[in-house]
């Protein structure tokens, strides 16, 4: 199988954008606008339909970042991150209706219009940061710095995939902390 371009392992559309910054994957994972067209299909949102989207984008993702790193830190969010949550939801339209979901009655927003790009990544954030029970981390293995949002029972999620980092990091920290053989006495 091919090695897919993009790491898509934040288990949050808008942790697998923060993943493709240099702080998380080096090298940037998107350098140029065709990048971002590939990405935005590689996770299924609306393709960016103008020119300036792309440093749009580029903007939010740098707040998203921060806002990343507050959350794994136990940090209060950066305001100036909320405002640019807010100011991308700012244009989303649509209704809110009661839906029944597992025996409980939720709230729940149905756009009028399929969202944008960034409008579909900062809906992302705000559900994470709604969530009480979403925990932003980052992964265990010192030498991957990918975010992922751990929403498990126990919330005792260590690495962003076992099969990427967690076996083969476990393995070659064991080979690292063995001790050298002693000199064979002559
Ligand atoms: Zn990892």
């Amino acid at each position: 199988m091919p090695d897919p371009e993009f790491l898509l392992l934040g288990d949050a559309l808008w942790l697998d954008f923060v993943n493709t910054t240099a702080a998380c994957t080096r090298p940037e994972l998107l350098p140029d606008p065709a990048a971002y067209l590939r990405w935005t299909k590689a996770v299924r949102v609306d393709p960016p339909g103008h020119a300036a989207a792309f440093e749009e984008a580029r903007r939010l993702r740098e707040h998203l970042l921060s806002l990343a790193r507050a959350l794994d830190g136990s940090r209060n969010p950066p305001p100036a991150a909320i405002e640019a949550v807010n100011r991308s939801l700012a244009m989303l339209e649509g209704r809110e209706h009661l839906l029944r979901v597992g025996g409980s009655w939720q709230i729940r927003f149905a756009p009028a219009r399929p969202p944008t790009a960034l409008e579909a990544i900062a809906r992302s954030a705000g559900e994470t940061l709604a969530n009480p029970l979403a925990l932003v981390r980052r992964c265990a293995n010192p030498e991957c710095s990918l975010f992922f949002v751990d929403e498990s029972t126990h919330q005792h999620r260590r690495w962003c995939s076992p099969s990427r980092c967690g076996l083969g990091y476990r393995v070659e920290r064991r080979r690292r902390t063995r001790p050298t053989p002693l000199l064979a006495e002559s």
